[in-house]
Parts: structure tokens; C-alpha cells; sequence
């Protein structure tokens, strides 16, 4: 038997690291492909040398700081918020392209270990990113000469692979993910032959870095009272805080040498000391997760059978402890931490293959089907009334069931009106009308009509939420008099010409090894 049949290949697209996975028809399972950098781990770094030429992973990243202007990190956080992520040499390159370096190189490994030639993909998101920066990550696949085939949630992926290895039918579960850039959370109930996300929910900016970053923090301020460190002594100094961190998730304490050019400092982290210094974090995860909860409660919802922890970070002593303490009944799932959610991403991609049966896969089996809900809500700026106040009009609602589509009336005010402009919102709140928050704007649309319309005449604006949660909005002119069309405009998403020449750039740059 083949050991792959299912040619369309996980990705999971982190902000610390990067990996493909594909299913193993003999084990059943998902397997991640080995990364040339060790392990099955890429870096998601990128580190331009010059202008013409490239390098991605655990060298860009050990470079970050001694080269801060030429190398790219945490990127993912960029997504779907800005075009514009660093400028070199006068090329500036978008989020989009900087994740496409990393796909390329990860794509790349992968083929050569695998002797393919992997096209389609299915690329893992954070559950709670927004609509914008799930459409960003699909440009940054067709970008890195990609199929996207589907994105899934991160939570859900690694959903998919727990329920390979351990059936989870007729369980209702939470899975906790903490990497290194986001947590994630997300409720769902399995069944036999299939998955329903009831909730979702999350913060886009918390993560393994946030505590090194604190960490850090802390031992300058009992270490260096204030001087700074030359550019390669942070960097180790970065690093060693890293690891320090990781190794407090075993050990009690830990020790590494602070070089400050000739000088040197035994620097010793407790794992309370640790713990002490990045309480405002874990404060910050347990609000996330009361709220989580606080919603679920007001649906009728109050427990899991089980709660999984997936991600690095959750492996912090802390994380278990906080939701030990918040879930005391429950059981906590912990596995393949690291690897949880690539793994998933091979399962599911395992499902949309035999769904297109344009593969010759098994039938022996097959993955759960996926019932996916909203992350957010969607609505527009509107009047309340003809002199009223200002607010959004939310049209789909968080946890509505995937795809969802919405229609809404609006009304031309002048004669021969030629352009309707509509500021399109997505936000967390459950009400029907929502305060302005120019923060929250996805995107404006413009409604052309093409035609004379009398005033008062109607349009009709359609919002669909795709499965995979990115939205598209239509206009249209209901009495087919005249055509509306509707494009929306966001600061960070790519047209159709920009698309290929962000394509155009990164194809003609040189990957090193
Ligand atoms: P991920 O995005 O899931 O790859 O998670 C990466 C984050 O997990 C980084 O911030 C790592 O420093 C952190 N991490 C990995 N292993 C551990 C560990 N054993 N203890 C604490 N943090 C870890």
C-alpha cells in the first residue's frame, strides 16, 4: 500500500514555525514531513541577504537580531492588518509574500523528502483570526504558486487528529491551543460522522512570545539596570531566554550566561520567579477563557467531557494549573502539542480528497465532516433612522452555522446615482446594532450603478460568508433595470493585479539553503 494516496498535503502556517503534513494510509494517520532545518520544525523567518536573494528558517531567525532590518518574524500577526511588512531596499513586501517565502521553503523540504510535487494544500488558521487575515492567507498560498484548497481552524485540525487516534464520539470538548502568537479556542461536539463547532473564540495577539518578552523583561531589570546589549549578545540573550522558558516547563530553575560584550552574568530564572513575573499573561488567558465560557453559559452550555491542549505554549506548568483549577471536573487531553495541528490539517485535506474522488483514495477511511460556525459578526455602517445615530448593523452574527448568507435593502438618494459607498464591519458583538469602531472596519464597498435609477430606488447588498470564513459581498439592482456591481476594498488585502505581481517578486528572489 502507498503511503500516501491523498494528494492534498497540511500545512500548518504558524507564527513561530511552519510545517506540512500528509496522511499515512498505513499508520492512519496524520505525519508531519521533516524539515532540512531538523526535526519537522521550519522557522517561520525570512532573512533577505540582499535584494535578490533569500534565506527562511532557523538561520533568518538566529539573524533577527543582529540584521533586525532585513529580517521578517512574527509576520502572521501582520495579516490581514497591512500590505506593507518590511521594506528592502526599496521593495516593500506584504505579510501575503513573507508567508509565501515560508511556504515555498516548507513545500520545498517537502518535495524533496517525499519525491513530489505538492500543489494542493490545505492551510491551517488561527480560529479567532479575522476575515481579512483568513483571505490573506489563502493569497499567500496562490502567492507561493499554491491550490488552497480549504483553510480550517487550527483548534479544529488538531480536533481531527486527536479524533484519529482516540475516537471522540458522542464527546463534547474544548480545545485549548496556545502557540507562539495566538490562542485559540474552540468548542465542538462529535459525533459519529461528523464535527460541530458550537463556539469559538480567542486572542490574536497572545502567545509563547508575550512571555518571553516578559521574561526578558524582567531579567533586565535585575540584570543590566538599563544599559542595552550589543546587537549579538541580545540576540543570545533572546535565545537563551527562550530556552530558559522551555526548560522551565520541566525543571525549577534554570541557568545561562548574559554576555554584555566583555562581561558576563550567571543569570538564574526560578520557575516562580518565571511564573511571578508573567502573571498579567495567565490573567489574560483566564479571561479569555471565562468569557468563552460566560458565552457558552448564556446558550445552555456549562462543561466538556474533555479539554485538549494543544500548541507549545500550553505545556507551561501554569496553563495546566490555570485550567486544572477552572475546569476541575474535567479530563485534560495533552498531546503531540507541536504537531497536533499539521497532523489534523493531513486528516481533513484526507476528507476533501475523497470528497472530490479525483484520487484514487480508500475508502477504508473516513474523516468526520466539518459543520464550522463564524468566528465574528458582520454588518455595515448605517442610520438609525432618518436624523438617528450612527452605528453597525450586524447582518450575520457570531456563531451563525457556515456558509451564511444575508441580503439588505438600501435605497438610492438621488436621481442617477452613480456610486452607494458601505463600510463593512466584522465585530465580536451579538447585538443587532453594534457602536462604530473605525478599528473594526474590514473593508468599504462601493456599489456602481451602471444606468439611470430614480432616487429612493432599491439595491439590494448580499453578504456571504464562505465556509471557510472569508466574506464576500454583492450588489445588486433587484428589478434587473440596471447592474450594480460591488467590489470591497480592504488597507490590507491584494487585487487581482497586485496578486500577481507580489507572485512576480518572490518567484524571481533566490531561496538559499
Ligand atoms: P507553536 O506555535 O505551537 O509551535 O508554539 C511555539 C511556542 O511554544 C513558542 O513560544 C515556544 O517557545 C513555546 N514552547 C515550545 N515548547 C515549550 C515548552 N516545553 N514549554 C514552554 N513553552 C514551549
Amino acid at each position: 500500500m502507498a503511503r500516501f494516496e491523498s494528494k492534498i498535503f497540511g500545512i500548518d502556517l504558524g507564527t513561530t514555525n511552519t510545517l506540512v503534513s500528509y496522511y499515512d494510509e498505513i499508520a492512519k494517520r496524520g505525519e508531519c514531513c521533516a524539515s532540512k532545518e531538523g526535526g519537522n520544525l521550519t522557522p517561520s523567518a525570512v532573512y533577505f541577504e540582499n535584494t535578490d536573494s533569500y534565506i527562511v528558517g532557523r538561520d533568518a531567525k538566529d539573524t533577527a537580531i543582529l540584521y533586525p532590518d532585513r529580517t521578517a518574524l512574527y509576520f502572521k500577526r501582520l495579516m490581514g492588518e497591512t500590505k506593507e511588512a518590511i521594506d528592502i531596499g526599496g521593495t516593500v513586501y506584504s505579510p501575503q509574500q513573507l508567508s509565501a517565502f515560508v511556504l515555498k521553503k516548507v513545500v520545498g523540504d517537502a518535495n524533496e523528502e517525499l519525491e513530489e510535487n505538492i500543489k494542493d494544500v490545505v492551510i491551517t488558521v488561527p480560529a479567532y483570526f479575522t476575515s481579512a487575515a483568513k483571505q490573506a492567507t489563502k493569497e499567500a498560498g496562490i502567492i507561493a504558486g499554491l491550490n488552497v484548497r480549504d483553510i480550517i481552524d487550527e483548534p479544529c485540525a488538531a480536533l481531527y487528529h486527536i479524533d484519529s487516534i482516540q475516537d471522540l464520539s458522542g464527546k463534547r470538548v474544548m480545545i485549548f491551543d496556545l502557540g507562539g502568537g495566538t490562542l485559540d479556542l474552540i468548542a465542538a461536539e462529535i459525533k459519529d460522522n461528523e464535527i460541530d463547532e458550537i463556539a469559538i473564540g480567542g486572542d490574536t495577539r497572545l502567545g509563547g512570545k508575550d512571555w518571553d518578552s516578559m521574561l526578558q523583561k524582567s531579567i533586565r531589570d535585575r540584570y543590566l539596570d538599563g544599559r542595552t546589549l550589543r546587537p549579538d549578545d541580545e540576540q543570545d540573550f533572546e535565545n537563551d531566554v527562550e530556552r530558559a522558558k522551555i526548560s522551565l516547563t520541566g525543571k525549577k530553575e534554570s541557568w545561562f550566561i548574559l554576555r554584555n560584550d566583555a562581561e558576563k552574568i550567571r543569570v538564574k530564572v526560578t520557575r516562580s520567579e518565571f511564573e511571578s513575573c508573567t502573571k498579567p499573561l495567565l490573567d489574560r488567558v483566564r479571561k479569555t477563557v471565562q468569557m468563552f465560557m460566560d458565552d457558552l453559559t448564556e446558550r445552555g452550555i456549562t462543561g466538556f467531557d474533555k479539554v485538549i491542549m494543544v500548541g507549545g505554549a500550553s505545556r507551561m506548568p501554569q496553563i495546566s494549573e490555570l485550567l486544572r483549577r477552572m475546569f476541575p471536573d474535567t479530563e485534560l487531553l495533552q498531546k503531540d502539542c507541536d504537531e497536533a495541528v499539521a497532523k489534523g490539517a493531513a486528516v481533513y485535506a484526507k476528507r476533501i480528497a475523497q470528497k472530490a474522488k479525483r484520487f484514487s483514495v480508500r475508502q477504508s477511511f473516513t474523516p468526520k465532516k466539518l459543520n464550522r460556525i463564524s468566528a465574528r459578526s458582520y454588518g455595515i455602517a448605517a442610520l438609525l433612522g432618518d436624523y438617528g445615530e450612527k452605528k453597525i448593523c450586524n447582518m450575520i452574527f457570531k456563531s451563525a452555522d457556515l456558509p451564511a448568507s444575508v441580503s439588505k435593502k438600501f435605497y438610492t438618494s438621488i436621481d442617477n446615482q452613480k456610486k452607494v459607498n458601505i463600510s463593512v464591519y466584522e465585530t465580536t458583538a451579538t447585538e443587532r446594532y453594534a457602536e462604530l469602531d473605525d478599528r473594526m472596519l474590514l473593508g468599504n464597498c462601493e456599489l456602481h450603478i451602471e444606468g439611470e435609477l430614480p432616487r429612493r430606488s432599491e439595491i439590494v447588498v448580499d453578504f456571504n460568508l464562505r465556509q471557510d470564513g472569508t466574506l464576500t459581498v454583492e450588489g445588486r439592482e433587484p428589478r434587473g433595470k440596471t447592474s450594480v456591481r460591488a467590489v470591497m476594498e480592504s488597507r490590507a488585502l491584494l487585487s487581482a493585479n497586485e496578486l500577481i505581481e507580489q507572485k512576480d517578486t518572490v518567484n524571481k528572489l533566490i531561496m538559499k539553503e
